[in-house]
């Protein structure tokens, strides 16, 4: 079962150093904002580009397999887009061109509004920002994350953190 869904759909939260790893998109602007690239570029191919310190997914979004041990796998649902919609958005985005769209897991799963809220997504959370925290542990539950959010209106927005 979990071989079929891997072989499937892609995490678009991916890891860079899997070996089937593409660089989805470039992050850009003051806000880190995905800008997709319009073809998929494998990441061994530019991970030897980025500045030696930094860290890969600071500057870049990648997309990897989906698998089935992945901590954020709930049978053949991924719990990080649930959390990741669950959290409020700073703006209404655009749905953007994306290569990944026909075999991303968060698409399939969630349809447009994952792509809306994919953009923003930070595949590495920033120390200080607990709801990128929250929403980044697989161990958050749905309650924990409602209850952060009405307790913190002020700093529930604009959150985008990934696993
Ligand atoms: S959620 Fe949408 S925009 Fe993001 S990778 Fe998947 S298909 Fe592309």
């Amino acid at each position: 079962m979990a071989e079929r869904k891997s072989s499937r759909t892609w995490c678009p939260s991916g890891d860079p150093h899997a070996p089937e790893a593409v660089a989805l998109g470039v992050r850009s602007g003051q806000d880190g904002g995905v800008v997709y690239l319009a073809d998929p570029v494998p990441a061994s191919q530019v991970l030897g580009m980025v500045p030696e310190g930094v860290e890969p997914r600071r500057v870049l979004r990648f997309a990897s397999h989906c698998t089935s041990n992945c901590v954020n796998r709930r049978g053949d649902d991924c719990t990080l887009v649930e959390r990741v919609l669950a959290a409020p958005a700073a703006t209404a985005t655009a749905v953007p061109r994306c290569h990944l769209r026909t075999q991303c897991q968060w698409w399939s799963q969630t349809g447009v509004e994952a792509c809306r809220r994919c953009p923003a997504v930070s595949t590495l959370h920033l120390a200080g920002d607990r709801l990128g925290e929250l929403v980044a542990d697989p161990s958050t539950t749905r309650e924990q994350l409602d209850e952060w959010i009405a307790a913190n209106p002020a700093g529930a927005t604009g959150a985008g953190a990934g696993g």
